[in-house]
């Protein structure tokens, strides 16, 4: 077992992930999480991508809509909101575009606020160096995507021929290779490259919540994501927050959520109604 493991398993029995499929829909039992969350106060994480918009065929045509900003922006009013994405920081804070926010780019390697964890910085020169040998080496295969950020690399292969994306994986396996221990992780189609650090998007959450003086009761964490690493996220939250999947059609996929919505327009949906509670 890993540090990674010990240290976000709260209690002793963490339990198993189950598939998505099994997982109750928020909507069919409202009442059930508003009595879960009556009289607390909330601290609400979300993903960016396929969260709080759809994902788009490149990184750089996501748009979120004005009704999702409305909605994010009436919940910031009542409790922290805070935007924990993969993207570049100053990419997703440009995004999303609110002022009273906390902001973690890089799966939480990069987090906006006035005590920085320093967790990968040692790392970043690495990083801008595996980020040019990738670009070099994948930049002639036709629709390979890759976002070079403070501190990770995303290899985005969604618009990859089907013949070559053998070749974008063997590439990205032999460059990361040579450096020692760096993360490497698959999303939705996408390779991310990480410092070699036991930190995620789990740990950043865990992070914030200290910061906010979260003792453990007080504090109820809401995390709303879909992408596997935000699974990271989920299993810190597991027993102590609620954990809420946007499933899409990933019914097969194994998650230690709580709860699920169906897509971008439920989370909306979710937050309108977070807002007014
Ligand atoms: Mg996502």
């Amino acid at each position: 077992m890993t540090k990674a493991d010990k240290t976000s398993n709260v209690g002793n029995s963490l339990p198993a992930p189950r598939a998505a499929d099994a997982l109750p829909f928020l909507f069919d039992d409202l009442d059930g999480f508003q009595a879960r969350i009556a009289g607390r106060q909330i601290a609400l994480f979300l993903d960016f991508d396929g969260t709080l918009t759809a994902i788009a065929e490149r990184p750089e045509l996501a748009k979120m809509s004005e009704e999702m900003r409305t909605a994010v922006r009436r919940a910031a009013a009542r409790f922290q909101v805070s935007i924990i994405s993969g993207r570049d920081r100053p990419d997703v804070e440009a995004l999303v575009d609110l002022d009273n926010l906390i902001y973690a780019g890089s799966h939480g390697f990069d987090i906006s606020h006035p005590h920085d964890h320093g967790q990968g910085a040692p790392y970043r020169e690495t990083i801008q160096n595996i980020g040019e040998e990738l670009y070099g080496a994948l930049s002639s295969i036709d629709g390979v995507v890759i976002e070079r950020k403070k501190l990770s690399v995303a290899v985005h292969y969604r618009l990859v021929a089907e013949k070559n994306v053998g070749k974008v994986n063997a590439v990205v396996e032999e460059i990361t290779k040579k450096y020692p221990d760096i993360g490497l992780i698959a999303g939705k189609k996408v390779f991310e490259i990480l410092p070699p650090v036991d930190w995620d998007k789990g740990k950043a959450v865990l992070w914030l919540l200290d910061r906010f003086g979260d003792n453990g009761d007080e504090v109820l964490p809401i995390y709303i994501g879909d992408d596997v690493t935000d699974e990271a996220a989920f299993k810190a939250l597991s027993g102590k927050g609620i954990g809420i999947f946007v499933c899409g059609d990933d019914g097969r996929r194994e998650t230690r959520a709580d709860l699920k919505v169906r897509d971008v327009a439920e989370v909306g949906r979710l937050l309108a109604l977070l807002a007014e509670d």
